[in-house]
């Protein structure tokens, strides 16, 4: 038997015929036509062949259907790191049939996790939002209408000019969750004049910021990971850490060059199983462990004496501690006594950790010198109170060995990311905004935005118009029930609106939800210090620039889009100009157009001006015959600089000298009293923006601010110190701040390939606590904490170390009945109730199948949807960074009979005090008179200085 000409085969039989299992049926089936002349096997499709790529359509097979794609760079929005996306959109239909890595991205180079792909998912989502929508009924009551984006404009442009107009602009609030947009919404509240940027930074990475930003002023680490001898990780940063697949693929050379690689983290995450040397630290002990092995450094000798004695303020800290005009031999030796107390032994008690592998370590770190990559991040720093002594101890490491700057060590951030210049620059704005920086936290590094309801609950003000953006404070926050409270409350919060992809717990209490673009749907600008070098990319709406290219364009966004999506660069654009439709409030100004006089500036003009401002790129695009936004859009991205190592030894500038004197202590002052650099080894050069001009070993900002006890590297013992553990009574420190690399805070439940592979958040609990209590796999538990409690189950493995429970925060998503149903994938349908002041929630039904337009929602066979832990969970600000610490001391408690899964209760009067407690920690009275904060230290939307001042 053979198969007619045009008949062809079925799985099966082809499966039967590969296998040799029966005869080929068919063996006079015509040869598969070439689609490219034949050559080498490529990764990626040719870069001349984007705008017109053929292949077959996989979905036909077996028929040899032949599809006209066109490729369109943008980049990934699943996470910071930005990583570049070549778009499939195929050109008929003009739909996305998939994403993939883009070759020329300098960071990503191509490759994606799995997130990256996983964003078709998103786009076409079958629940997702896709028109305006104004709430009906009460607020949070489920009922919603669609709007046209005209009424909003309208609504929400008369509401906010009024408020500017009735000097009301302090209540006008822009909270941002997924960050991007560089620079971008800091030119539009600057436009509006107000103090009104919020951000999610407090709950993820303010701590590890600040312990960054006391050595150097920059807040982040860049480390060299490719080119490193030896890198050291607080975390898992190899399978889910920041820039994850950027830095795991420099992470994986370096250690195919031979590098080691140590990690710390309680958990054996897949990094730590991937590393020469795992330290199970108990949460909170790393700042010990850290200081420890500096002490063996400077003990052995393995420091960088030449490095340290320039580039370390010790001058400054020999006065301190009474020794003025000491030698550096007299530092030397002032230091060793200072972190005398941390022998290994002491800090191998703290971690539960044996000293001979922290001793082998620091060798390693001193062997590996000027080439030592660190980095920490969220993990323990945003795990612990005193969290932010964890980067700084890390830092001290990179510093003693002279690893700051240099090939294979950790530059500082800045010297890795491009700042844009913009075709207009309102001014700083002259207001300080004490709902963000109350005065209580004068250091904390960013907005103490996870406090913001009991502030509000104290009546320290109250928000008229509060934007929330790609951004879910009652489910991602600690205590959300008080963000439903506080959103519930129009007296407190008179107009929530809600910029999102995808339907959220927040924006169900929203009065407004308005749909912006996934990655593939917007545009924006981004770079980031992923490795040495300094790069930009440019998201953009890929149907939009595919219409363009066809000769199809169109004025906005949300035109392109499914339904009337938008994205945000063209909404604040559009509000902006009608908020101020007369230009009586100057707003309008900086929005309009710099070609068409008197017309709103478009999204091409504002990119076309910020990218022939790039240095090299307009030259790159003249040499194809494009302009430098044409590039951008047919490239995705461009490397501005390559090497950027050692910039503080830069000699300064013959005009930045000019006038300009040098104290006795090095430092450079120019005409106008401004730091300019520092005089070292025989030449004026750029050093660090500190007030020392080098890097911060002694910080007099922390003595003159109150905390003198934290004016050098420290430890501090964290709020779930094994002191505070009576594991006795059945009490554990719980770790909820761990990431698992498949999944993305409340955003990845919109895909159902991600969220197939990981849809429940079990309680990890080793083996012999387990046994102890007497758990076993899947039994159900009630994990105890401060403020209420939440029923999961258990997972009793040995990858977390004893004393030490787990449970991952992406999972446990909910919505009401009443709700619209976004993100089936994951949802709960879960009951909620108020007695009194305690909440309770009970899940109804987990994920279930449905019939929508993917009939993939009809295979939907897993019905567990987690555990919704974080609202159980109090606020814990730390009183000098002002992060909150995210660990919980919680009583592992084996499920009575009334306790069901997933049951969560909440008790809103244990919530109060808690915060109250933390705040008693505070010393924000010891600030320096008339000074909110230091000058030097930065923040997000800088204020002019005069509203530094009181
Ligand atoms: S690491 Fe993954 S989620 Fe993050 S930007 Fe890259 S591809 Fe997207």
């Amino acid at each position: 038997m053979t198969r007619r000409p045009g008949q062809h085969a079925g799985w099966l039989e082809r499966m039967a015929e590969s296998l040799g299992l029966i005869e080929t049926l068919a063996p006079g089936d015509e040869p598969l036509p070439a689609l490219a002349p034949g050559g080498e096997l490529l990764r990626f499709p040719p870069r001349e062949q984007w705008d017109d790529w053929v292949e077959y359509d996989a979905q036909t097979w077996p028929h040899r259907d032949s599809r006209h794609r066109m490729l369109v760079p943008t980049t990934c929005f699943n996470c910071e790191a930005a990583c570049g996306l070549l778009a499939y959109v195929d050109k008929e239909t003009l739909a996305v049939q998939r994403f993939e890595g883009n070759p020329l991205h300098p960071a990503s180079r191509g490759r994606t996790c799995a997130k990256g792909p996983a964003t078709i998912n998103q786009v076409q989502d079958p629940d997702r939002i896709l028109y305006p929508l104004r709430r009906k009924g009460p607020r949070g009551g489920g009922e919603w209408e669609r709007v046209e984006w005209d009424e909003v404009l309208s609504a929400l442009g008369g509401r906010i000019g009024r408020a500017f107009r009735e000097g009301r602009g302090g209540e006008v609030v822009y909270h941002v969750g997924r960050p991007g947009h560089e620079g971008y919404m800091d030119r539009v509240l600057r436009a509006w004049g107000i103090d009104g940027h919020n951000s999610h930074t407090n709950v993820c990475s303010g701590a590890a910021r600040m312990g960054y930003a006391l050595w150097q002023k920059y807040d982040r680490p860049s480390p060299d990971y490719a080119h490193a001898k030896f890198i050291l990780l607080i975390s898992a940063h190899l399978e889910s850490g920041h820039y994850f697949n950027p830095h795991a693929q420099r992470i994986m050379e370096g250690l195919q060059a031979g590098a080691g690689l140590a990690v710390l983290d309680p958990r054996l995450s897949n990094t730590a199983s991937m590393a020469t040397h795992w330290l199970p630290t108990r949460p909170g002990s790393e700042a010990a462990v850290l200081l420890a092995m500096a002490r063996v450094i400077l003990a052995e000798g393995l420091f960088d004496r030449g490095f340290v004695e320039s580039w370390v303020n010790w001058r400054e800290y020999l006065a301190f501690r009474g020794r003025p005009g000491g030698s550096f031999d007299d530092f030397v030796q002032a230091l060793a006594a200072e972190y005398a107390e941390f022998t290994p032994g002491f800090a191998a008690a703290e971690a539960g950790v044996p000293p001979e592998h922290i001793v082998d370590v620091a060798r390693r770190i001193g062997a590996a010198g000027s080439r030592f990559a660190a980095h920490t991040w969220r993990a323990a720093g945003s795990g612990n109170l005193g969290g932010w002594c964890v980067a700084r101890a890390l830092h001290l490491l990179s510093v003693l060995v002279g690893a700051v700057g240099t090939r294979g060590g950790t530059l500082p951030a800045g010297w890795n990311k491009f700042v844009p210049t913009f075709f207009d620059n309102p001014p700083p704005q002259k207001a300080w905004n004490e709902l963000h920086y109350p005065p209580e936290w004068p250091l904390c590094h960013y907005e103490m935005s996870f406090v913001l309801p009991h502030l509000l609950r104290e009546g320290r003000g109250r928000i008229d118009t509060y934007f929330t953006r790609v951004f879910n404070p009652v489910w991602t926050y600690p205590d959300g029930f008080s963000w439903i409270e506080m959103l519930m409350d129009e007296s407190r919060i008179g107009c929530h609106v809600a910029l999102t992809p995808t339907w959220n717990e927040t924006a169900f209490f929203a009065d407004w939800v308005l749909p912006m673009g996934h990655g593939p749907e917007r545009h924006d600008l981004n770079s980031y210090e992923t490795h040495d070098a300094v790069w930009i990319a440019f998201r953009q709406p890929v149907r939009r620039e595919a219409l363009r290219r066809l000769g199809r364009p169109v004025r906005f966004t949300w035109e392109a889009n499914p339904g009337a999506v938008w994205e945000e660069d063209e909404f604040w654009i559009q509000l902006s100009w009608t908020l101020d439709a007369d230009g009586s409030l100057g707003i309008r100004r900086h929005f309009e157009s710099p070609v068409r006089a008197g017309e709103a500036v478009s999204v091409e003009e504002y990119y076309a001006a910020l990218f022939e401002q790039v240095p090299g790129l307009p030259q790159a695009a003249r040499a194809e015959g494009l302009d430098a936004l044409e590039y951008m859009r047919r490239v995705g991205a461009f490397e501005v600089r390559g090497e950027c190592l050692g910039q503080h030894l830069d000699p300064l500038p013959d005009a930045a000298l000019q006038g300009a004197r040098t104290e006795p202590d090095g430092r450079v002052f120019g005409a106008d009293g401004s730091l300019r650099g520092v005089h070292v080894d025989g030449a004026a050069r750029r050093g660090f923006p500190t007030p020392s001009g080098r890097l911060e070993l002694y910080s007099a900002t922390m003595v003159e601010w109150g905390w003198p006890e934290h004016a050098v590297p420290g430890y501090v013992k964290s709020h779930v110190h094994p002191d505070r553990i009576d594991s006795a009574r059945g009490e554990f420190v719980l770790l909820p701040t761990f990431r698992l690399p498949n999944l993305i805070h409340s955003r990845s439940s919109n895909s159902k390939w991600l969220t197939e592979i990981s849809h429940r958040n079990p309680v990890w609990l080793h083996t012999s606590d387990a046994a102890r209590l007497g758990l076993r796999t899947d039994d159900l538990v009630r994990v105890e904490t401060e403020i209420g409690h939440f029923v999961d189950k258990v997972w009793v493995t040995e990858a977390v170390r004893p004393g030490v429970v787990c449970c991952s925060h992406h999972i446990g998503r909910w919505r009401r009945a009443s709700d619209p149903q976004g993100n089936r994938w994951a949802v709960n349908t879960v009951r909620l109730s108020r007695d009194g002041r305690r909440w309770r929630m009970s899940t109804v039904a987990g994920p279930q199948p449905a019939d929508t337009a993917d009939p993939d929602t009809r295979r939907l066979w897993w019905r567990d949807g987690g555990v919704h832990q974080n609202i159980t969970h109090a606020v814990h600000p730390d009183p000098v960074s002002g992060m909150h610490c995210w660990h919980q001391k919680v009583r592992l408690v084996p499920a009575g009979p009334d306790d069901r899964y997933g049951d969560i209760v909440v008790d809103m009067d244990r919530s109060q005090a808690v915060f109250r407690d933390w705040l008693a920690l505070t010393r924000g009275q010891r600030a320096p008179a008339g000074l909110r904060r230091p000058l030097w230290f930065n923040r997000p939307l800088r204020p002019a200085d005069e509203a530094y001042r009181r």
